[in-house]
């Protein structure tokens, strides 16, 4: 019998409001199909269904809006599309050697083989959880070779210092392409070429959709010509490509989310303030820094003592708490990546046993976050 249900056994019911018995991990925030429906009904009025319609050139327009520099949204299928297509339009050739951080989503990985090139996996900061710029600079000495690309990750949507891989770029000649896929909150600059995804369970979700970002006006052009067949503006395929577009009833989708997302974005910062508030006690679990403070994601990651994770997993499933490792055990042990060159990865290794999402959605109620912090604090006793 599991510890908690023998203590149910001899306790008296305590005089609480009842606990909800599960909590799952995710629960999207998208649009309701009422708040859809007038951008539904344009598009039937205008007869345009995809291919860079109306509705997609106000949901590019109003993205852009929030970039305070002039950068250039160029929207996708999916972030996963988009950073493989912008490795092309960055000029790379086949077999290129691209950086990337074992500690991220296997998307990464994926698209740098997908677009042909050779993912070589490195290690993150343990303060970050990301790429530093100078111990990339200093790990490139140790490469298995030219390095041609990197790919730092905003872990989660967290900020970046965007300036110094600037610099980066700027003194290695190595090129840099920001995977800020889960960061739709935080990137409001473009000075080096970015990739955000609008995927259900991130931030502002379309349901499967993304959106490539930057200043440069050639890579902005070819980024969307791979996107639609090569085409720009006839029927000439000019590059290899393909189709990657996203339909105007992703982009509906996409306006009424917009609409809503002020709204969305508050109740996000008010559920990670009570979980923060709830948790205040316990320095054992650390929330990312500026998480629910200065920024929002739809996710929550803590860091936990070390090597404990799949222990408090175990012991908040048995509490009706569901938890993920959103990012596995780290991209350097999945399959498909088993025959890539890879750097020691210690601190991944350590984060993969010290990380876990734990339940966070716009719309969780006081009693269910109130449930997951007595939940994980108990947890925490227990070990
Ligand atoms: C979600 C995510 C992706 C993939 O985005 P899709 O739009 O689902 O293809 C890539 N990288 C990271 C870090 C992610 O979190």
């Amino acid at each position: 019998m599991p510890a908690s249900a023998r203590k149910l056994a001899v306790l008296p019911a305590a005089p609480v409001a009842p606990a909800p018995n599960s909590l799952p991990v995710s629960r999207p925030t998208m649009p309701r199909a009422e708040q859809v429906l007038p951008y539904l009904q344009a598009m039937d009025a205008a007869g345009w269904y995809s291919n860079f319609g109306p509705l997609l050139m106000q949901f590019e327009a109003r993205l852009q809006a929030r970039f305070s520099d002039g950068a250039q949204v160029v929207t996708a299928g999916n972030a996963t599309l988009a950073i493989g297509l912008a490795l092309k339009a960055m000029g790379l050739q086949p077999g290129a050697r691209v950086a990337i951080p074992a500690w991220t989503f296997v998307a990464t990985a994926h698209a740098v083989l997908w677009a042909g090139y050779r993912p070589w996996l490195i290690d993150v900061d343990p303060a970050t959880s990301m790429l530093d710029p100078l111990a990339t600079e200093s790990a490139l000495a140790d490469a298995p070779g030219p390095v041609d690309a990197v790919i730092p990750v905003m872990a989660h949507g967290a900020p970046i210092d965007l300036d110094a891989w600037v610099l980066f770029q700027a003194r290695t000649g190595v090129k840099v392409l920001i995977d800020a896929a889960a960061a739709f909150d935080v990137l409001d600059r473009g000075p080096l070429p970015a990739v955000v995804s609008l995927h259900a369970t991130k931030a502002l979700g379309v349901g499967e959709g993304g959106f490539f970002v930057s200043r440069d006006p050639v890579l902005n052009e070819a980024v969307r010509r791979m996107t639609g067949f090569g085409f720009m503006g006839d029927r000439v395929a000019t590059i290899a490509s393909t189709n990657a577009k996203l339909s105007e009833y992703a982009a509906a989708v996409g306006l009424a989310a917009l609409d809503g997302w002020p709204g969305v974005r508050e109740r996000y910062m008010r559920v990670a303030q009570r979980l923060r508030l709830a948790l205040m006690g316990r320095p054992d679990a650390a929330f990312q820094p500026g998480w629910g403070l200065t920024w929002v994601s739809s996710v929550c990651v803590v860091d936990l003592p070390a090597g404990s994770a799949a222990t408090l997993a175990d012991t908040l499933a048995e509490a009706g708490v569901a938890t993920r490792r959103w990012w596995g055990e780290g991209c350097h042990r999945e399959p498909a990546f088993a025959e890539y060159e890879r750097a020691a990865v210690p601190v991944t290794d350590a984060l993969a046993r010290s990380q876990l999402g734990v339940p966070f959605y716009s719309t969780m109620s006081d009693a269910e976050v109130d449930h997951l912090a007595s939940s994980l604090s108990q947890a925490l006793d227990r070990l």
